[in-house]
């Protein structure tokens, strides 16, 4: 599973902090959130892979956020939220 950030659209509401506490972090300076050992993509847009053991709270934390900033695919490159 992998997990796509897309901080330019990020709001900083930080509810998947919450969600997802070993995947995401606040980031108060800039009103974003930073998505732990996340790798840039494309400008702005972060990735990594997602451990199976926290596979759920990705999907939560992509769940809460209120402007999608968050994707999760499946291994077979499909949305799954
Ligand atoms: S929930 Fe969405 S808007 Fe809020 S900090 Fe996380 S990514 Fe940004």
């Amino acid at each position: 599973m992998r997990v796509e950030f897309d901080r330019d659209a990020c709001i900083g509401m930080y509810q998947c902090v919450v969600e997802w506490e070993d995947g995401f972090e606040e980031d108060r300076d800039s009103g974003k959130a930073i998505l732990i050992d996340g790798e840039e993509d494309t400008e702005d847009v972060y990735v990594r892979d997602v451990p199976v053991d926290a596979e759920l709270d990705a999907k939560f934390a992509a769940r809460a956020c209120p402007v999608d900033a968050i994707s999760v695919y499946d291994d077979d490159g499909d949305q799954v939220v």
